[in-house]
């Protein structure tokens, strides 16, 4: 047994260097450093731009707004704040949370049906732990979510991309995928969506779309996990309403405060149907007792007294202002070179020339003082050579100019011109 658990962990050289290598669970040979975490540590250094990760530009967030916010909470609040809460989350920041989600569209939802959680990564951890069993398969956008790949992996399930275009995920691709995986034995346990703004590729899924891969998910009793983070986040016109507004029982929709306010005070939010919802508090409890209480009423207090829709709006500007310089720079440096130039979110997803290996590249990009996220990272699979997803949240529009004439200096000497 033991000699079986050492092999499935991988090379031999952890014996090495870990005494309590044979120690480990076999799921933990699911457990690796993504792609962009090992990024971050370069992309930090202030002389480097970072085009590469996520994080939001939460200088735009008035420091008053959260100093009243915790204030009040303190003084009404204080004793609740700092005891423990129910593994459900806290009733009133429950009830907030509905307003919010009746602005994508979901208006037939209770308080109750929600379980707050420590961001949307702790939320797809549930989902993870729920359903997945070693072997199972979660079906994905071409390409998804770094982070949801690394939860489904360390729950020892695999991700099978479904093909899209620029409407979103393509409803035959899904059910021939399905069927596909089906006749193998494979168990599909649910399919893992970002119709607004995926991450990485930036793309929006079509209100028509949208009713029609819902509409095969029903048919196959197939579970749909929707993921929702940059939904408010929109520079153009309003996306489509929520697949979860077109159905109540199929759906597990994921929500976060990430974005909309501050990644730090880690609060996100999960819309189940009742039995699930259920299984998920159960869940919640075992790992953590409950979400932080204190963190709940600061954002709870944060949304009764702050205009917090208009700090959504201010975000919403100054990431179009950010989006438009980086479109406005890769025109100038790549008019050659394919991308979609995105209507919300933090991404753009930038095709390379055959030739161009993002991942190989990245060494010399960061000599010339440039990080970028290579497309390798949204793949279960290993497609990605050819693509770089370049964030333009976290950076000026002067620097993120800087950022693209630098990779461009890096991209012409690999392509010799
Ligand atoms: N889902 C997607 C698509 C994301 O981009 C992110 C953050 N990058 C998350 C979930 C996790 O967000 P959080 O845990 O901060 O809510």
């Amino acid at each position: 047994m033991l000699v079986t658990n050492n092999a499935a962990r991988g090379p031999e050289t952890g014996r090495n260097l870990d005494p309590w290598y044979s120690s480990y669970a076999d799921r933990t040979k699911g457990l690796a450093a993504s792609e962009v975490r090992a990024l971050f540590a370069v992309a930090s250094r202030p002389e480097v731009v970072s085009l590469a990760g996520g994080s939001p530009f939460v200088k735009a967030l008035p420091e008053e707004l959260i100093d009243s916010a915790f204030r009040s909470m303190m003084r009404e609040h204080g004793p609740e704040a700092l005891q423990y809460g129910g593994g459900q989350g806290i009733p009133q920041i429950r009830e907030q949370i509905l307003d919010i989600m009746a602005l994508e569209g979901i208006t037939d939802a209770s308080a109750d049906d929600i379980v707050t959680t420590t961001g949307s990564q702790h939320g797809l951890d549930i989902v993870s732990k729920l359903f997945l069993n070693p072997g199972d398969v979660v079906l994905a956008e071409s390409p998804s979510y770094v982070g949801a790949i690394g939860t489904f992996r360390a729950y020892e399930a695999d991700t099978v991309h479904v093909e899209m275009d620029e409407h979103g995920l393509i409803p035959s691709a899904l059910e021939e995928t399905l069927h596909r995986l089906r006749s193998e034995c494979r168990v599909v346990k649910f399919l893992y969506t970002i119709p607004n703004f995926n991450n990485p590729a930036g793309s929006m899924m079509t209100a028509e779309r949208r009713h029609e891969i819902l509409e095969v998910c029903r048919r196959e009793h197939l579970l749909i996990v929707e993921d929702n983070p940059y939904g408010l986040l929109y520079y153009d016109e309003q996306p489509p309403h929520a697949i979860r507004s077109l159905d109540s029982e199929n759906v597990v929709y994921l929500g976060s405060f990430s974005k909309i306010l501050s990644p730090g005070v880690r609060v996100g939010y999960v819309l189940a149907p009742h039995a699930i919802r259920e299984k998920m508090i159960l869940a919640v409890e075992s790992s953590i007792l409950s979400p932080s209480t204190f963190n709940q009423w600061l954002v709870n207090e944060y949304l009764k007294q702050a205009d917090w829709k208009a700090q959504v709006a201010a975000y919403r500007d100054i990431y179009r202002e950010r989006r438009d310089a980086l479109d406005a720079a890769l025109r100038e440096h790549f008019p050659q070179f394919v991308w979609e130039k995105p209507n919300g979110g933090f991404f753009i997803w930038l095709q390379l020339p055959e030739q161009l290996d993002a991942k190989q590249m990245l060494p010399r990009a960061v000599k010339e003082l440039v990080a970028y996220t290579p497309g390798t990272a949204f793949y279960a699979d290993g497609r990605g050579q050819h693509a770089m997803r370049l964030a333009f949240c976290t950076e000026t529009p002067e620097r993120l100019a800087t950022g693209v004439r630098r990779l461009a200096t890096v991209i012409n000497g690999e392509l010799d011109l």
